[in-house]
């Protein structure tokens, strides 16, 4: 939140939708549930990862992650058909490790797999925000530049370039 209490919405060059992080305080964590999947991390981001968890390294890679073939992954928690994180806190609504989540995450919605499929964006998350057109994205990235100033610049690990504007 700003000073004037307005949520803010970060944009991506070439997205159909902008993405609202206040939804995130009440989702309970649609992202970090559903399909079984793989959230990839670094050795940087592990290392951190188990600093977060208050555990040395080799104990947080022998509970939490997974190979899958050269790479590795934080591992799931199958809960009958639903697939969660181990990170994932239940009682939380959210990941127990947020400040150090990796870049996978961070980058959320804003994966190029959602470029191409918004609806499906829409329907994972609620902080997704459709624009009318798919031109929009840069005219109301433009038009909050010029309100705002040039905005928060927001660099993700892996160079994951992303700005946080007041408001849509
Ligand atoms: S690391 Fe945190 S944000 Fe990422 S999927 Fe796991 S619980 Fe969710």
């Amino acid at each position: 939140m700003n000073p004037m209490n307005q949520p803010i919405v970060l944009t991506c060059d070439g997205f159909p939708f902008v993405f609202n992080p206040s939804a995130c305080d009440t989702c309970g964590g649609y992202c970090c549930n559903g399909e079984s999947g793989n959230i990839w991390v670094t050795r940087r981001e592990i290392v951190a990862l188990a600093e977060a968890m208050g555990m040395d390294v080799p104990s947080f890679v022998d509970r939490y992650l997974k190979k899958v073939g050269y790479r590795t992954s934080i591992g799931e928690r199958c809960e009958g058909d639903n697939y969660a994180c181990l990170l994932f806190d239940r009682k939380k609504g959210g990941c127990s490790v947020y400040g150090a989540r990796p870049a996978q995450c961070r980058s959320f919605p804003f994966w190029d797999y959602f470029k191409e499929r918004p609806d499906e964006a829409e329907a994972e998350c609620p902080g997704v925000i459709r624009l009318k057109n798919p031109g929009d994205t840069d005219e109301k990235g433009e038009r909050l530049r010029q309100r705002d100033g040039e905005g928060d610049d927001m660099k993700f690990p892996g160079d994951f370039p992303c700005t946080a504007h007041l408001p849509i």
